[in-house]
């Protein structure tokens, strides 16, 4: 990310022997060594390694439709933290959004369903089809860390640009940026949603530590050098805040039984134990120190 030389250690990853994560001296960026090639990186997208490898033991979830239901949920609850970043609701038919690496194109079907204008960008071919049938929404192809023309069409288009779930798997997350923010207009909006690698439990619990270092995700962001990638992007006004969809449910099964729940999201309790739930969150979130982290920051 920096550009300087020094590597140490950090952690072993749960599904992958070639790669390790890996520390860097001079800026603490945490990232895989060695980085995968956006060649490396396009082949495993386009292949779907990464979520038939965190299902890889559950038979039912081993086609693409079953996972495109299996993330609705978890888009629902990324749709719902967006829109707090968002302008107040009077403005939404007014403002354009882009989604990049939409997976499904869950997030740009309920943006549209909650009324905003919103597009997305994935690579995927089989996902870009499946939504297209799904919804009847059309997806762009362009891939950032490639040169694709098409994207000049709509340079300076759009108001907010928003990558959920994203940046932790691009190898070069400046060029990225940098490249998918002609995107958006001067001063328009970039939101970003990310795994924090200031997560509380990783300290609590080595199988939760372990589980949370995987081949699919390159970066490992804590609320500082996620500012840092931002500013080296050319975003101003950075602004980190924690995210914790997970309840208090996932904690206590990682301490009971030392592995994730992959059945189901637990993202809420039943509705008599919410309260708990919303007081477990805020706590966490506040100290940023939840699973997730957001953030926000404004082209120049
Ligand atoms: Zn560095």
């Amino acid at each position: 990310m920096c550009g300087e030389v020094g590597l140490a250690f950090v952690n072993k990853l749960r599904d992958d022997d070639t790669h390790y994560a890996t520390r860097c001296n001079h800026c603490g960026h945490v990232q895989l060594a060695p980085l995968p090639t956006v060649e490396e990186d396009e082949e495993f997208y386009k292949k779907d390694k990464m979520l038939k490898n965190i299902f890889k033991d559950i038979q039912s979830l081993q086609t693409e439709e079953k996972l495109m239901y299996r993330m609705e949920l978890f888009v629902h609850e990324q749709a719902d933290n967006l829109e707090k970043y968002l302008p107040p609701k009077s403005d939404q038919a007014d403002i354009r959004l882009i989604d990049i690496g939409t997976g499904f194109g869950w997030l740009p079907q309920f943006m549209r369903e909650k009324g905003y204008q919103m597009d997305g960008v994935e690579i995927n071919d089989d996902k870009r089809e499946l939504c297209k049938q799904r919804c009847g929404i059309e997806i762009f192809g362009w891939n950032f860390l490639k040169d694709e023309p098409e994207v000049m069409e709509k340079a300076g288009y759009y108001d907010v640009l928003c990558m959920t779930h994203v940046l932790e798997h691009i190898s070069d997350p400046v060029l990225f940026l940098k490249r998918a923010s002609i995107l958006l207009k001067p001063k328009g909006m970039l939101f970003i949603d990310v795994p924090n690698f200031n997560d509380y439990y990783r300290e609590h619990q080595k199988e939760y530590n372990d589980w949370a270092f995987m081949r699919a995700h390159v970066n490992y962001f804590t609320p500082e050098t996620l500012t840092k990638v931002m500013e080296r992007s050319g975003f101003s006004g950075v602004k980190v805040y924690g995210h914790q969809p997970h309840s208090i449910e996932n904690a206590i099964h990682w301490w009971r039984n030392k592995a994730p729940d992959l059945r189901w999201h637990q993202f809420y309790l039943s509705e008599p134990l919410e309260w708990i739930n919303k007081i477990y969150k805020a706590k966490i979130e506040s100290e940023v120190k939840s699973t997730f982290i957001s953030a926000v920051g404004y082209r120049k």
